[in-house]
């Protein structure tokens, strides 16, 4: 069918199971050329993409513009809550599926200067809410390791994209687990840094105080190589920090002997899966041989973070999410009677049931007489996480732990019980509650699916997360494995 097919599955797989590194010096040393590399991906996505559904759009590569540029001819895909301009920017939701973004986002632009090749847009959880991607208007994402599997979510197809090798990177973003718990399902590496690292200008808003954008890729060096040019201070964004960004890749190798790293004892109860615990367990046995030096800490209240935080973002949701209204952009119902049935036909018409569940429950924590009872009590509730993430952080440089309770589960296992789905973020969204960075790692698997290691650390600290995954990496293998889907390209 593609050109790709008659090419012998070795070569093409070699090139695009590099590393960004390898990609850069095979480009720079010409051995490879630009249009060839985004060729080789560009075939794969028509070859396998098909039986994922993990990207929502094609985007036609555009040169780069700075040919120096540290990022210069890689290819990747952006989650589709990044705005780029003239490219259809749906959020995962019907309400914009025709909107095509007039600017830039932050993001979009630095990673341009840097010459990345944007390939297409990922498929999402409409609005960035879920934790399986079967809540995009665009249909779900198979898991390439199980397809019967959902990827995880919101940045299921981002996370699907990486893990079938369709581009060496993506962008993704976490309110709540988005990059991290997606990245543990696929199997590959993922980080969310800091709340204010990475500018949220041009990313669709759905919990503002939360969300933060990141990467998705196959190994801890190469999203080393893509935060750097993703981080930074925007004028754009006034919760973005003026900090300077640090060569997250000059770090990677330093030793880490010595580092105490943190492992929180409430975490390893009846919420996770034994068997998921075992394999995180192991990792941190990995990180003890490397010469770091566990210590058990406390970190209580996983369960009032979740409570909390599902108020607080469907709050944040619910105001963000007012500006859909069949007027501005986005969605319009047909004939509309008057004013008030245009906006109610358009946003019931364009919304999917798990947006109207968020604004309705944030509405409702919002209104006046409730204001008090919830919203206050759950920003306080907020405050309580972060000051125990605060004090667990003196005990130790780093805290390791699961990022989810079990493996990836079967499509439509949760569909029916939205609490339930609430509960796979229950170790991620503290670590959004309290603002600080959060890596996941591939750490084994158990009955085919893959397990990642979480590591959180302090504010600012991506380096050092960093630093760990890559040592971790030296030492294992489990970021290297790929699904079958991948391996055997023309195999459709
Ligand atoms: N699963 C969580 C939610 O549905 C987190 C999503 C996210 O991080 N965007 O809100």
């Amino acid at each position: 069918m593609s050109s790709n097919s008659q090419q012998p599955a070795s070569g093409d797989a070699e090139l695009t199971n590099s590393s960004i590194a390898q990609l850069r010096r095979r480009l720079e040393s010409g051995d490879v050329r630009a249009t060839e590399l985004i060729s080789a991906f560009a075939a794969r996505i028509e070859a396998i993409d098909p039986r994922l559904n993990s990207l929502i759009s094609r985007v036609d590569p555009v040169e780069s513009a700075d040919a120096g540029g540290r990022l210069a001819g890689i290819p990747y895909v952006h989650k589709d809550i990044f705005c780029a301009r003239g490219t259809r920017t749906t959020c995962g939701s019907r309400m914009l599926a025709d909107w095509v973004a007039p600017y830039d986002a932050t993001v979009h632009d630095k990673l341009s200067r840097s010459g990345a090749v944007l390939l297409g847009k990922a498929n999402m959880d409409e609005f960035a809410m879920g934790s399986s991607n079967e809540n995009s208007h665009f249909g779900a994402v198979a898991n390439p390791w199980d397809e019967k599997a959902v990827p995880g979510g919101s940045s299921g197809g981002s996370a699907a994209a990486v893990a079938a090798r369709l581009v060496p990177f993506a962008t993704g973003t976490d309110t709540g687990g988005s990059i991290r718990q997606p990245a543990a399902f696929c199997g590959v590496t993922g980080i969310k840094p800091t709340y204010g690292r990475v500018s949220r200008f041009g990313m669709i808003a759905y919990a503002s105080s939360f969300d933060q954008g990141g990467v998705l890729a196959k190994s801890a060096a190469d999203c080393a190589e893509v935060l750097g040019e993703m981080a930074g201070f925007d004028p754009h964004d006034s919760t973005s920090v003026d900090r300077p960004v640090p060569d997250y890749s000059a770090a990677l190798d330093d030793s880490i002997a010595g580092l105490r790293v943190g492992v929180p004892k409430q975490w390893f109860s009846e919420a996770l899966d034994p068997a998921v615990g075992d394999v995180v367990q192991a990792a941190i046995e990995e990180l003890r041989a490397a010469g770091a030096e566990p210590v058990e800490i406390d970190l209580p209240d996983a369960d009032l973070a979740l409570a909390a935080y599902y108020l607080l973002a469907p709050a944040e949701a619910s105001s963000n999410l007012s500006r859909f209204d069949g007027v501005r952009f986005g969605y319009r119902c047909e004939d509309p009677k008057d004013l008030k049935d245009l906006y109610e036909r358009s946003r019931s018409e364009g919304f999917g049931a798990e947006v109207k569940r968020r604004i309705l429950v944030g509405t409702y924590a919002l209104s006046a007489g409730y204001y008090d009872a919830f919203y206050l009590r759950a920003q306080k509730a907020r405050r309580l996480v972060a000051e125990h993430f605060e004090r667990a952080l003196e005990q130790c440089d780093v805290i390791a732990g699961p990022v989810t309770p079990t493996t990836a589960f079967d499509r439509g296992a949760h569909s029916s019980d939205p609490a339930k789905m609430y509960l796979e973020d229950i170790f991620t969204i503290p670590v959004n509650l309290a603002g600080l960075p959060g890596m996941s790692v591939p750490a084994g698997f158990v009955g085919g699916r893959p397990v990642g290691l979480q590591l959180i650390g302090r504010h600012f600290d991506e380096a050092r997360l960093l630093n760990i995954a890559h040592q971790y990496q030296q030492r294992v293998d489990w970021h290297e494995r790929m699904p079958s889907i991948a391996v055997d390209s023309s195999n459709q």
